[in-house]
């Protein structure tokens, strides 16, 4: 008998779900995605939840048990009433997600339980699972893409806070830069350092291309304008972890998303400025590493809010 988890990832580009076993492997035929897209109305983001839902758990084979669900969300969330609001998804604040999965899974496997937590916290989870954590009890994962998130395990347990929120690295001021975010910071890591931001400044500097990809190819190719945008992004990322270590004694960062790969040189931009800015030891021993996850890593993490539940405290 399998024992098998259902993880839905929701993010600000696209709804994914799977089912995954109790050693983090997603099962390759019930990975299912569709559209999440900023300027899609709450109708459509419900269907294409529901959709990938109900197509993931058709594929639930007849011997397997359905433990749970997990569900990754974008955030801010609200963990007590399992309610969302994804700064990217317009349509969507308080929505209860948690209830609205609750609902279209029971239609199919009644009494299922439904587990909702920020992404950030699933790819910490997911990392100390199966992932570039393994080994360790301080983690925190970080994702570098369209935004930039994280998540907290400290001292063997996922940090969540009262609402859920904890670990939301993205919204922590970086000293230096005075870029304006829409969380209404001034500086925020995610407001200078993610592909969009990063490709936006590029092109502020006279730079001519639209996408991370193409930076990252202008980068390969000597480009000065690309070496400077990603240098500057990798320097606010540096001291963001920087800040975050201080904060909570973190032995090692693991970072994915589709910008984290715009070069390899990434990660030594990013360790300068942590070995350049802090003297501490507990701090400069951080640890800084590519995720050891592959693309299922948001939903591995979802699916550890079921098969390592003993990591989360009760809400
Ligand atoms: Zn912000």
């Amino acid at each position: 008998m399998t024992s098998l988890a259902l993880a839905v990832d929701f993010g600000g580009t696209k709804v994914e779900a799977g089912l995954v076993d109790a050693q983090g492997n997603v099962l390759p035929e019930s990975r299912f995605r569709r559209p999440s897209g900023g300027g899609s109305t709450s109708e459509q983001l419900q269907a294409a939840v529901a959709g990938v839902v109900r197509d993931a758990l058709s594929t639930l084979p007849d011997d397997a048990t359905l433990l749970g669900a997990g569900v990754g969300s974008a955030g801010p969330i609200e963990v007590v009433g399992g309610t969302v609001s994804p700064l990217n998804v317009p349509a969507w604040r308080g929505f209860p997600l948690r209830d609205f999965v609750t609902q279209v899974v029971r239609e199919i496997v009644p009494g299922t339980p439904v587990v909702l937590r920020m992404d950030g916290l699933c790819i910490a989870l997911a990392e100390h699972w199966v992932g570039a954590g393994r080994g360790y009890d301080n983690v925190m994962g970080m994702i570098v893409s369209t935004g930039i998130g994280g998540g907290l395990i400290v001292q063997g347990m996922a940090v969540q806070g009262p609402t859920g929120n904890a670990g939301h690295i993205g919204h922590i001021e970086v000293g230096c830069f005075d870029d304006p975010c829409k969380c209404g910071g001034i500086g925020c890591v995610e407001a200078i350092a993610s592909g969009p931001k990063t490709v936006d400044w590029a092109v502020g500097q006279g730079w001519v291309g639209s996408t991370g990809e193409e930076l990252a190819a202008a980068y390969a190719a000597g480009d000065p304008i690309a070496h400077a945008a990603v240098a500057r992004s990798g320097r606010a990322i540096g001291q963001a972890i920087a800040s975050a270590v201080s904060l909570a004694d973190i032995e090692l960062v693991a970072i994915g998303g589709g910008f984290s790969r715009v070069t390899p040189d990434l990660f030594d931009m990013i360790r300068s400025a942590i070995a350049e800015r802090a003297a501490f030891g507990f701090v400069t021993k951080v640890k800084v590493v590519p995720s050891a996850l592959s693309d299922a890593g948001p939903l591995i993490g979802a699916a550890a809010l079921v098969h390592r539940g003993e990591l989360l405290t009760e809400v």
